[in-house]
């Protein structure tokens, strides 16, 4: 078992270690990263998504060794209510209970609307939206019997602001937003935290996936997509990096956080302040 790294125990808060967390789609890109923040605070923490189940296992085990904490994997796919169903029940086997949920786990197509396949509409809401619902409705009530739980949803800036050819995607961000704040006021006498995270572009698969794909629905080269389309809107004109919104997500399972609840918090690079 190792220690955490020396240099970034000192960061990591140590009043979290023994609690346990669930972190859909973190196989990769911003998952992936809030689960390994987690587990450097001392959380154990259950893995969820998809990939090449030799690497999900060399991710998984280099969890526990690099950090001593139990990492545990579901292949629930979060389209299916009685997987993720399933993936709740064997966490709280695993690890007794559920103190943190963190519904990160999405997908996106980028097309306009009138030729927008509806299987993608449904696949997104499903995976971006409903995912979280049935989460939730599975873990809430041993948070609320235990006076303590952080529920984190991963919406977007583009659950603030639209922007074309991304209906579904839309849609379903500004749906977790309201069913954030919703869960939020149920929660609230309970200990319970329910927040939106709201990250403009981070470089991670899901973006590079749509560059060819807004190249083609915007007719120009893939270059230009992230010039004039994906740091545009971002003042800083640079990407949100994983290790920020994974700071993020740590700080608001703290007790520092404790106040923050129903909240929708931009990290854009200044992206909504225009
Ligand atoms: P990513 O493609 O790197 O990771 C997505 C994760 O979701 C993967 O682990 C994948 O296996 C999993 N997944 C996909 N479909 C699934 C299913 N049906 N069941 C279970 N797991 C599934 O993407 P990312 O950029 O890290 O995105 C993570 C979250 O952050 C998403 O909700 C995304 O909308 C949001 N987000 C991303 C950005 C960005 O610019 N990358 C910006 C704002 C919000």
């Amino acid at each position: 078992m190792h220690s955490p790294h020396p240099s970034t125990a000192a960061k990591s808060p140590r009043e979290l270690a023994g609690k346990s967390a669930i972190i859909t789609g973190s196989t990769s890109g911003i998952g992936l990263g809030i689960a390994q923040a987690l587990a450097e605070a001392g959380l154990n923490v259950m893995l969820n998504g998809f990939g090449e189940p030799g690497e999900i296992e060399r991710i998984r085990a280099g969890i526990e060794q690099e950090f001593g904490v139990t990492a545990a994997y579901s292949g629930a796919d979060m389209t299916r209510p009685t997987e993720i169903a399933a993936m709740v029940e064997d966490a709280i086997r695993a690890f007794g209970q559920v103190d943190v949920l963190v519904n990160n786990a999405g997908i996106q197509h980028v097309e306009p609307v009138e030729t927008f396949p509806p299987e993608k509409w449904d696949a997104i809401l499903a995976i971006n939206l409903s995912a979280a619902f049935h989460g939730i409705r599975a873990v809430l009530g041993g948070m609320k019997e235990r006076r303590w739980g952080r529920i984190i949803n991963m919406a977007s800036t583009h659950g603030l602001v639209a922007s074309p050819y991304k209906s579904a995607y839309v849609a379903a961000k500004h749906g977790i937003i309201g069913l954030t704040k919703t869960v939020a006021l149920e929660a609230a006498e309970f200990g319970v935290t329910v927040n939106a995270i709201c990250p403009a572009y981070v470089l991670t698969s899901l973006v590079e996936k749509q560059i060819p794909d807004t190249a083609k629905a915007r007719g120009i080269s893939e270059d230009e997509v992230v010039r004039t389309v994906l740091l545009a809107a971002q003042p800083t004109r640079r990407f949100v990096t994983v290790e920020q919104v994974s700071a993020l997500a740590l700080f608001l399972c703290t007790d520092a956080a404790a106040s923050i609840t129903g909240a929708s918090l931009p990290i854009d690079g200044g992206w909504t302040a225009q």
